[in-house]
């Protein structure tokens, strides 16, 4: 059985829903002010795995991730790119499709924008302002009162470090402490953003979009919530104390985090100028790579990030794109046939998976069945076939060895221009079949176009295309 470490408990716990049941997972998006970097692909390329795994298993996933839209950040960027934020915004979302789209990621089921919600957020703090777990403070910003949620701190473990209860008066449920923080942000009269409240203008607090995203679209009920280890103080803090205050009965069942990236010894970060742009990967290698490269190290633990490590795994991935090559894959084996020996594989990946998504394991049973692949190839090549169709089905679970092996090993990211005539006609063939409405037929030519690194981009009767970078 499927067991994940929950961050409340510190332990890990049976994942024991029924399968009738939909399972609701709920993670943390991007604020859209910047090009996505590789701590995005890490955290996104995660859940995206542990969603196919659910999906495997017989879940009935409900996926949603939101779209930060409106902050200081992007205001500034916006600016200072002379652009409007609705312009901007609309631009980095777009970059932000594509790298997912190139990384292969599982579109959500719902990916709202914070701007799109706005009544849902006002009224959820309509109702804690009823119940007294948020006031009014001198500036007219409207904060959410830390003293009154009294599991403050149980998430994070940082009841200790907080200087809420340094400060804490017993005798006064109104006093207002340092980590008290905005649900509300009044307009001053700035050029800024704003919309229209009982509370006066203004614009929403960062915390309280998700509270409000995760009420509108799951009710009561989150079975895992999960973002990057940065978010867990005091974001997803912050997220528990409003939802509870403002349903007793709300819950999530598990609090997930991804280990954070690390170059040089720093955490990655915009301050430190030491960010890697996701976009930076994909004009370097395989997106399969990058996601083989992020699936080797334990997606608690921190990655240490190294570019040198990339060539690694790409030479991993080669060799067992290798041994898949000259194998037919595409059949149907008999349900029985060398079950035991087959099943020494496919128990173990799932073993591996079962246990907190252990992916570097589940790698490893790869890399191990790759290698038997090749070593009954010339002796047996019909037991070659099953095992390497067991390998394409299991690689598949973690969103690899989608590719043809011989467009995967013989495919090179740098155009010539003999490819760049392939392209071409590829892009045409795409759009006589669209002329047609044969979107089917046009869809599988812009999937085969993205892996050449093209991006398709639609006219009313023509196609344009351009290399992503
Ligand atoms: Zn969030």
């Amino acid at each position: 059985m499927l067991k994940i470490f929950n961050t409340l408990t510190k332990k890990k716990e049976k994942f024991d829903f029924l399968f009738t049941e939909q399972i609701n997972i709920y993670v943390c998006g991007v604020t859209v002010y910047d090009m996505c970097h590789i701590g995005h692909a890490r955290t996104f390329i995660i859940f995206d795995i542990i969603v196919r795994y659910l999906k495997n298993l017989g879940y009935k996933t409900y996926y949603i991730r939101n779209i930060t839209d409106i902050d200081d950040k992007i205001i500034y960027r916006a600016k200072k790119k002379k652009e409007s934020i609705s312009f901007f915004v609309k631009r980095m979302i777009k970059l932000m499709h594509e790298d997912f789209l190139c990384l292969n990621l599982l579109h959500p089921n719902k990916e709202p924008r914070v701007t799109e919600c706005i009544s849902d957020i006002i009224s959820i703090i309509k109702i804690l302002l009823k119940k007294n777990y948020a006031y009014i403070s001198d500036n007219g910003d409207i904060l959410f009162s830390i003293f009154r949620y009294k599991n403050y701190g149980l998430l994070s473990r940082r009841i200790n470090n907080c200087c809420f209860y340094e400060n804490k008066n017993i005798n006064n449920s109104n006093s207002i402490y340092s980590k008290d923080f905005v649900l509300w942000k009044r307009n001053i009269g700035s050029n800024e953003p704003f919309w229209t409240s009982p509370w006066g203008p203004g614009r929403p607090g960062w915390h309280i979009e998700c509270s409000a995203i995760i009420n509108k679209f799951f009710k009561r009920k989150v079975n895992i919530h999960g973002g990057g280890v940065d978010l867990l103080f005091p974001h997803h803090e912050n997220e528990l104390a409003q939802l509870k205050s403002f349903k007793n009965d709300f819950f999530v069942h598990f609090w997930m985090h991804s280990g954070m990236v690390i170059i040089d010894n720093n955490k990655m970060s915009k301050s430190l100028s030491n960010t890697v742009s996701i976009r930076y990967l994909l004009n370097k290698y395989n997106p399969e790579v990058i996601r083989y490269y992020f699936l080797s190290t334990h997606y608690r633990h921190p990655l240490y990030f190294l570019e040198k490590n990339l060539y690694l795994s790409k030479n991993i991935l080669e060799k067992i794109y290798m041994s898949l090559l000259n194998c037919i894959t595409n059949f149907h084996v008999k349900a029985n046939y060398e079950i035991k020996l087959r099943n020494v594989f496919i128990n173990k990946f799932y073993d591996a998976m079962n246990d907190d998504f252990n992916t570097p394991k589940a790698c490893l049973i790869l890399q191990k069945l790759s290698h038997y692949v090749n070593k009954i190839k010339k002796s047996n090549i019909y037991l070659a076939n099953v095992l390497a169709a067991d390998l394409v089905k299991l690689g598949n679970i973690l969103g690899l060895l989608n590719y043809n092996p011989k467009d995967f090993l013989f495919t090179n990211k740098n155009q010539s221009s003999s490819q760049i005539n392939i392209i071409e006609i590829l892009v045409k063939l795409r759009n006589s079949y669209r002329i047609n409405k044969e979107w089917n037929l046009a869809d599988i030519v812009r999937k085969k176009l993205l892996t050449l690194g093209v991006v398709v981009e639609d006219h009313v009767n023509s196609s344009t295309y351009r290399f992503i970078n």
